[in-house]
């Protein structure tokens, strides 16, 4: 079985049961863009060889597990079931400004091990493939199309660490980007990233014009490992040289995502660190509120007002800052956070 995402593949089929081209181009649109399901879309094919091609190709990777819709806000979560039975997620988040985005996970669990993190606690399974990463945004659409609604923006920033499984979601963007399938403007596209350093680099020199956030979370080196265990192989004077690297390239300041825990990383000691790290860079600084995870060790969220004082001090310092509004607190929306539910025993 060949995948639908697979151009070679279905170049090599299309000339053997002798389609023409704008037949195949017909059923990417109606696949990719007007979110028609597999069977819809193969109409577009000549009687004659649909079943063939359909019996050939693939168009689906994961099966929906269950939907859950925030009963406070525009966030759903979907949770799906790979082929070899590893619950992972995607969130569709409906901002009031009428934009529509969907986070994606690139992998099964995650290595990197963040403290705060629901993911980090299941471990890691295995990276996801592309056609894995790319049907989360195909059936998350789908459900958008009944809602005259359609996906925008595409975050990696659920389950997984995407510069750990560079290749798959590499391949995962030129689809995602490519004008025979979603068409999808690099504006619209942000990787997520715990900082590996020359992962930043090589992605930012493949796809210059698309955003890059990173999870920084502290500039004090002791503090980021005990954040971010990963942080040990990557010390912050490394990572500040492809910060540097990654903003000569981009046109996009760099996103640094910055998750405010109270005592941990949000004292005036912490604060003087990051303006310092920080200086000389063209960054934006996104404050994360904590999305309390079930049987988190003893970590409390920042308080509001302490959040906001240090968006201001950021501010005055002359970077952009803003504190991010979470959705979907009812569903679990925090990465891994419902895969892990579901995955621990009753
Ligand atoms: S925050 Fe991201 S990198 Fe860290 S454990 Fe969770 S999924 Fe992995």
């Amino acid at each position: 079985m060949h995948s639908i995402h697979d151009k070679l593949a279905i170049e090599e089929i299309r000339k053997r049961l002798r389609i023409e081209p704008g037949h195949v181009r017909r059923l990417r649109n109606a696949f990719y863009k007007k979110q028609e399901t597999p069977a819809e879309a193969l109409e577009q094919l000549p009687a004659p060889q649909r079943r063939i091609f359909g019996s050939e190709v693939a168009f689906h990777f994961l099966t929906c597990h269950s939907r859950h819709d925030s009963q406070l806000d525009g966030a759903s979560k979907l949770l799906y079931r790979t082929a070899s039975g590893q619950m992972i997620e995607s969130v569709i988040l409906r901002i009031a400004s009428g934009r529509t985005s969907l986070c994606v996970s690139s992998q099964a669990g995650c290595a990197v091990g963040c403290c705060f993190c629901a993911t980090g606690q299941l471990g890691m399974a295995r990276s996801l493939t592309h056609h894995e990463i790319l049907d989360q945004v195909i059936q998350a659409n789908r459900a958008l199309g009944a809602e005259g609604r359609s996906i925008r923006n595409v975050v990696f920033m659920g389950m997984g660490e995407p510069m750990l499984n560079e290749t798959e979601v590499y391949k995962a963007l030129n689809v995602l980007l490519s004008p025979q399938c979603f068409d999808l403007s690099p504006a619209k596209i942000l990787v997520s990233t715990v900082g590996i350093p020359d992962a930043m680099v090589r992605c930012a020199e493949r796809f210059p014009r698309l955003g890059m956030a990173l999870s920084l979370h502290s500039a004090r080196q002791a503090q980021r490992e005990r954040l971010i265990p990963l942080a040990r192989r990557y010390p912050l004077a490394r990572l500040r040289k492809a910060m540097e690297h990654v903003t000569s390239i981009q046109r996009r300041p760099l996103m640094v995502e910055y998750l405010l825990l109270a005592g941990l990383n949000d004292t005036d000691q912490d604060l003087s660190e990051l303006l310092c790290y920080l200086r000389g860079l063209r960054v934006h600084v996104n404050l994360i509120p904590y999305n309390v995870i079930a049987n988190a060790t003893g970590l409390i969220g920042t308080a509001a007002e302490r959040r906001c004082w240090f968006a201001a001090r950021l501010t005055e310092a002359g970077f952009t800052a803003t504190v991010r509004y979470s959705l979907g607190a009812d569903i679990a929306a925090a990465c891994g956070q419902l895969a892990r539910l579901e995955t621990a025993p009753a």
